[in-house]
């Protein structure tokens, strides 16, 4: 898993969202806004689905 964010990765989380597509990215920010500690998992290379940038 790779670890986007500043902190190092943790073994539990607060809440997990399977998938990074814009539903489940902006709900884990309110999330993490409101200091719930959550892991994004997505299986693909690029977050963001059909809205990620392509090249
Ligand atoms: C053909 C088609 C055309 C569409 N056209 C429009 C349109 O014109 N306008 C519109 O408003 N909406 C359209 N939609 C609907 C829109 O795409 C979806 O409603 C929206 O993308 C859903 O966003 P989401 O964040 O819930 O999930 P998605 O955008 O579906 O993202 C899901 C993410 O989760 C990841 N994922 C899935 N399973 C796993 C797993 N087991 N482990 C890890 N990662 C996983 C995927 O790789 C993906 O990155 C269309 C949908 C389709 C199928």
């Amino acid at each position: 898993m790779t670890s986007i964010g500043t902190q190092p990765p943790q073994r539990t989380y607060d809440v997990v969202c399977v998938g990074c597509g814009h539903h489940n990215l902006i709900a884990a920010a309110y999330l993490a806004k409101a200091r719930r500690s959550v892991a994004l998992l997505e299986r693909s290379a690029v977050p963001g689905a059909s809205y990620a940038p392509r090249n």
